[in-house]
């Protein structure tokens, strides 16, 4: 869909009755001038990824991040973490703004653009209650010892580059570490297979997937479809046969 398109595509979507959409890119900045109202974190975030029909008015909700969120929980709670997010863009601004959010202590964003980098910690650091620096991804990163989790937010290792590894220093890897890839596939990631050699307890990518479509459809029915079915469709789809 053209961009100049995006206005008559939500007034259409209103005046056929319908409960809410999703949104990819690249219209995930642009569809907010098209809305009534933004979420929070959604706000801060200044993305939208689903949006919402409540009484009557388009809500801008971001799922990403909350999708992120709900799939950690099931491993591990970021509240009061030193969280290390790898990458600068939409899944990690996304990332970061939530788990900052839920009341994690300090946020480190690293990443190879320095002003996408910055943006990120700046806007954390004064958007939300954590604390945030920004490291520039220069060379083999060694992950600091108090880190709680690590998150790999950017697109290395996704198909068909599933064996490539994010530029870390593996020995840094210590079983204390939650290591969380938002790479769905393939889901048994490099990252994730040196993780687990380590020690580390690991999340992969499908869960956040499968979450922030369950918000979704919650947001727009008011049903909370099951996860196991969506993760093993998922699973089958993405894993190599
Ligand atoms: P963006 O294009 O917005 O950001 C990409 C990020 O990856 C940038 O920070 C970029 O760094 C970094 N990057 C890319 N290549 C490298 C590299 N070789 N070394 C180091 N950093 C690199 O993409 P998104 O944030 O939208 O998506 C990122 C990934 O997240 C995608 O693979 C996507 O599939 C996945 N995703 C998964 C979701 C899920 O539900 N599981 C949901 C949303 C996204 P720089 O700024 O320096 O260029």
């Amino acid at each position: 869909m053209a961009p100049e398109a995006l206005g008559d595509a939500v007034r259409g979507a209103a005046a056929m009755g319908w409960a809410g959409f999703n949104c990819s890119i690249p219209h995930k900045v642009t569809v907010i001038d098209h809305l009534d109202e933004l979420a929070e974190s959604a706000r801060i975030i200044g993305a939208v990824n689903c949006v919402v029909r409540r009484d009557g008015c388009w809500v801008g909700e971001n799922t990403d991040g909350q999708g992120f969120l709900m799939s950690l929980r099931t491993v591990a709670d970021p509240a009061r973490m030193h969280v290390v997010v790898l990458g600068a863009g939409g899944a990690a601004r996304a990332i970061a703004v939530e788990t900052a959010l839920a009341g994690a202590a300090a946020i480190t964003i690293v990443n190879r653009n320095r002003d996408r980098g910055a943006a990120l910690a700046e806007l954390v650091e004064t958007a939300t209650p954590a604390t945030a620096a920004y490291v520039p991804w220069t060379g083999p990163y060694r992950i600091p010892a108090d880190a709680g989790i690590l998150v790999n937010a950017t697109s290395v290792g996704l198909y068909p580059d599933g064996g490539a590894l994010p530029d870390l220093d593996l020995s840094t890897l210590r079983p204390a570490l939650t290591v969380a890839d938002v790479i769905p596939n393939p889901p048994a990631t490099a990252l994730l297979q040196a993780a687990t050699t380590a020690g580390c307890t690991t999340l992969d990518g499908l869960g956040m997937l499968v979450e922030q479509a369950r918000i979704g459809i919650r947001h727009w029915t008011g049903l909370t479809p099951d996860a196991t079915v969506m993760r093993d469709t998922l699973a089958a789809l993405f894993t190599p046969h």
